[in-house]
């Protein structure tokens, strides 16, 4: 096989495209319900988010403004520590904004509770989360996720945003990575 094509790199298919699509659907469709009325800024963190943000908010009928920020987390190795530093911060002014963060994956739930209560000392009206998975761990760290897609099995995934040393993110689903890319 052509040694630039990825599929040799995939071991298994987690969700399919058509999966993860039926459950934007139904995500938008409660978004939209509980922001009826109100107006809403989407905040993606990248780049991990750029997918889910991309097919959530191209299902939303509620009017959103979106914008991003990169952080990254101190941590020995592969666990986050929890330590945050802001990247890039928001463009946008916070005050009185309904912000609902688009997040790909929690799995310590660190970044998040962190990037939460950041968010939240900057006097927004409201601060929700929506993440396309989570992993058990999460249920570890006191972070109320109002939308998640999926609850995964603890193994390190690939695609839909998540890379593995930045390749795989532009697979259009989720997958497990085959033991020969980790050597
Ligand atoms: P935490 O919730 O542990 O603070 O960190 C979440 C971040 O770790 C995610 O945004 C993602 O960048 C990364 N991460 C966690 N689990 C996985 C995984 O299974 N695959 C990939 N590619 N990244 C992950
Ligand atoms: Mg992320
Ligand atoms: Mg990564």
């Amino acid at each position: 096989m052509d040694q630039s094509d990825v599929s040799g790199d995939i071991a298994s298919i987690l969700l399919t495209e058509e999966q993860l699509g039926a459950k934007l659907d139904e995500l938008a469709a409660q978004i939209d319900k509980d922001y009826a009325g109100k107006d809403l800024l989407l905040v993606g963190v990248l780049k991990g988010a750029v997918m889910v943000m991309a097919d959530l908010s191209r299902r939303l009928h509620t009017k959103a403004e979106m914008d991003w920020m990169a952080v990254s987390s101190y941590g020995s190795g592969t666990k986050s520590s929890g330590v945050v530093r802001i990247l890039k911060d928001l463009d946008t002014d916070l005050t009185g904004r309904n912000v609902l963060i688009v997040e790909d994956i929690i799995d310590s739930g660190l970044t998040l509770s962190w990037l939460v209560a950041n968010l939240r000392s900057r006097g927004p009206a409201s601060v929700e989360i929506a993440a396309a998975l989570r992993k058990p761990d999460a249920a570890k760290v006191d972070v109320d996720v109002r939308y998640v897609g999926f609850d995964i099995p603890n193994e390190f995934v690939v695609g839909y945003g998540l890379d593995y040393a930045e390749r795989y993110r532009n697979l259009p689903f989720v997958a497990t990575l085959a033991p020969h890319v980790y050597s």
